[in-house]
C-alpha cells in the first residue's frame, strides 16, 4: 500500500514539470506562431511613428491573451501589463516596431513590396533591421508568461515602442517619448530587458557586454567665421577655410591624442563641410557638421568639452570665431554592470556556455538606452545569421539584402521569458 501511495506520488512529481521546462515547451509550441507573425510584419513595414497596422495587430493579440492593454503611447507604442499570481517586483521586456526607407532586395515570398514618401522622396520601406522579428519574438514571450501567469512572482510590462531609428523630422517618438509618457511607471519598472537580432553573429547565439555596449549618439554644428577678401591678397581678411581645415584634423586628435583609448574608444567624423562660393574669394564663414560617438559617460562630457575648446582655440589664434553647437541624441546603451553580472547565468542557462559570449562595443547606438538611463536595464544581441555564411558574407542589418534567419528566433523568446522570470524570482 504504502509502495503504492509512494509510487503515485512520485510520479505525480515527475509529470511536474519545473517553471523551467514550462516556459520552454511553451516557447518551443509559439515557434511556429513567432515565425508566421514575423512574416506576416514584414511584408507590411511601416516607418517610424507610422506603425498602425502593427499596433493593432499587437494591442489584438495581447488583449486575448488576456493583457492590460494601453494604445496610444509615445504616438503609436502599445504597453501590455501582465499582473502575475503571486505579488513581486515590475520587469518591463521591450520590442522596437518601426522598418526603414529601404527597397527591399530579399528573395522570399513575403518580401515587401511597400512603398511611401519620405522626407518629399518616394521610398521603399523594409524592415531591414529585424524590428518585425522583435516584434514578433514579443508576442510569443506575451503568450508564453501569460499560460504561467499564477505561477510568476510579480508583474510584466511589454513595450512596443516605435520609432527607434527616429522619428520624422518635427516630430518627437521612440524610446525617449515613451519614457516621458510614463511607460516606465504605474507600476513602476525595476529593470528593463532587450534584445537586438543581428547578421553579425549566427542562430543559436547571445552576445552582451557589462557597461557600455552601443555608443552615445551626439551631433555638433560649428560655423567658422573670418572676414571677406580678395582670394589673391589673404592678409586683407580672415581665411575660415584654412581655419575650418585646421579643426578638422584638430579635432581628430581628440580621440588619438587626448584621451585614454584603454579605457573606452571615441570617434569624433567631420560629415559635411560648406563655404565659399567661388575660386578667388576668401569667403566670410564656413559651416561644418559631423557626428560624435563615445561609450563611457565621463568620457562623452569629455569629449564635448575638448571639441568646443579646440574648435574655438584654433579659430581664436587666426583672428576668427567659432561657434559649436552640440546636440545630445541617444545616450550610451549602459548595461547596468550589478544586473547584467546577476542575469548573465540565464543567458548561458538558456543558450548554451558556449555559445553565449561577452563580445566587443559598438560605435552604432540604440534608444533602449533612454529606459537605461530610468532603470537598470540589460541589452543583448540575438543571432539569426544562416550558420553557413560567415560575418562577412552576411548582409548587415539596414542593408535591402538583410536576411534574418528565423531558426534564431526561439532562442529571443525563451531568453526573454527567462530573464523576465529569473529576475522577478530572484530575492
Ligand atoms: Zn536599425
Ligand atoms: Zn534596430
Amino acid at each position: 500500500m504504502l509502495a503504492i501511495a509512494l509510487g503515485v506520488l512520485m510520479s505525480t512529481a515527475a509529470a511536474t514539470p519545473s517553471l523551467e521546462q514550462r516556459i520552454d515547451d511553451a516557447a518551443a509550441r509559439v515557434e511556429s506562431k513567432v515565425i508566421a507573425c514575423r512574416r506576416d510584419i514584414h511584408e507590411h513595414p511601416e516607418l517610424g511613428n507610422r506603425e498602425v497596422r502593427t499596433t493593432k495587430l499587437v494591442a489584438d493579440r495581447l488583449r486575448a491573451l488576456g493583457i492590460e492593454v494601453k494604445e496610444n503611447v509615445a504616438h503609436t507604442g502599445v504597453v501590455g501589463l501582465l499582473r502575475g499570481g503571486k505579488p513581486g517586483r515590475v520587469v518591463a521586456l521591450r520590442a522596437d516596431m518601426d522598418a526603414l526607407p529601404v527597397t527591399e532586395q530579399v528573395d522570399v515570398p513575403f518580401a515587401s513590396k511597400v512603398r511611401t514618401t519620405y522626407n518629399g522622396q518616394e521610398v521603399g520601406v523594409m524592415h531591414a533591421c529585424g524590428h518585425d522579428a522583435h516584434v514578433a519574438i514579443l508576442l510569443g514571450v506575451a503568450e508564453v508568461l501569460s499560460g504561467i501567469r499564477e505561477q510568476i512572482p510579480g508583474t510584466v510590462k511589454f513595450l512596443f515602442q516605435p520609432a527607434e531609428e527616429g522619428a520624422p523630422a518635427g516630430e518627437e517618438g521612440g524610446a525617449e517619448l515613451m519614457v516621458k509618457e510614463g511607460a516606465l511607471e504605474n507600476p513602476k519598472v525595476d529593470a528593463v530587458f532587450g534584445l537586438h537580432v543581428t547578421s553579425r553573429f549566427a542562430v543559436g547565439e547571445i552576445e552582451y557586454r557589462p557597461e557600455g555596449m552601443m555608443a552615445a549618439v551626439d551631433s555638433f554644428k560649428i560655423v567658422v567665421k573670418g572676414k571677406q577678401t580678395h582670394g589673391a591678397y589673404p592678409w586683407l581678411g580672415v581665411d575660415p577655410i584654412v581655419v575650418a581645415s585646421q579643426i578638422v584634423l584638430g579635432l581628430q586628435t581628440i580621440p588619438s591624442r587626448q584621451l585614454d583609448s584603454t579605457v573606452a574608444p571615441s570617434i569624433v567624423t567631420v560629415g559635411a563641410i560648406h563655404g565659399g562660393v567661388r575660386n578667388n574669394i576668401i569667403p566670410d564663414q564656413v559651416e561644418m557638421i559631423g557626428t560624435i560617438r563615445s561609450l563611457d559617460a565621463k568620457m562623452r562630457d569629455d569629449l564635448h568639452a575638448r571639441i568646443k575648446r579646440t574648435a574655438e582655440s584654433i579659430a581664436s589664434s587666426a583672428g576668427a570665431t567659432a561657434e559649436v553647437a552640440i546636440t545630445s541624441g541617444y545616450p550610451i546603451t549602459y548595461n547596468d554592470p550589478a544586473l547584467t553580472e546577476k542575469m548573465a547565468p540565464t543567458l548561458r542557462r538558456v543558450g548554451g556556455a558556449k555559445n553565449v559570449h561577452v563580445v566587443n562595443a559598438v560605435l552604432g547606438a540604440e534608444d533602449f538606452s533612454f529606459y537605461q538611463q530610468n532603470v537598470p536595464g540589460l541589452f543583448f544581441w540575438v543571432g539569426t545569421r544562416p550558420p553557413d555564411q560567415t560575418p562577412e558574407q552576411a548582409p548587415s542589418n539596414h542593408s535591402p539584402l538583410f536576411y534574418v534567419d528565423e531558426r534564431g528566433l526561439l532562442l529571443g523568446v525563451r531568453a526573454l521569458a527567462h530573464v523576465a522570470v529569473d529576475f522577478l524570482s530572484a530575492r
